[in-house]
């Protein structure tokens, strides 16, 4: 299993109303980082500050002109969904995550394995 390569699948795939921060995440935004609590509604992210409305794609999700990766920019104040993301080979398969590799494919028990010991926590 490879490194994680801020192909942004992730990110894309997921911050259409399917993300979720804790009640810690929000707390700690209200208080200290009201630029991203103005994107929480009734404990929902990632909501439209104006209209309320669910935004499509992250507001944080970022890619430079010259850039092929993606960048977060609350990374170290992104909700819990985010940090603990990847942690199941079979939502990274079925979001065809780069970090897997042929041999991931292969034995996905032993991918598991490799994804709870190496990159958890990390
Ligand atoms: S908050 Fe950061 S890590 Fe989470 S979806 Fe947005 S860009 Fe990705
Ligand atoms: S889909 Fe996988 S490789 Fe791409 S940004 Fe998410 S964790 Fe990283």
């Amino acid at each position: 299993m490879k490194a994680c390569n801020s192909c942004g699948k992730c990110c894309i795939k997921y911050s259409n109303g399917a993300l979720s921060a804790s009640d810690a995440d929000i707390e700690l935004w209200e208080s200290l980082r009201p630029d991203i609590y103005r994107y929480v509604r009734d404990d929902k992210i990632w909501m439209d500050p104006e209209t309320g409305n669910q935004i499509e794609l992250c507001p944080w999700l970022r890619k430079e002109p010259n850039q092929t990766s993606f960048n977060c920019a609350i990374y170290f104040d992104r909700p819990e969904d985010c940090r603990v993301y990847p942690a199941l080979v079979s939502d990274m398969i079925n979001d065809e995550c780069e970090m897997l590799e042929p041999k991931d494919f292969a034995d996905t028990r032993k991918a598991q394995d490799v994804l709870d010991t190496k990159f958890r926590d990390s």
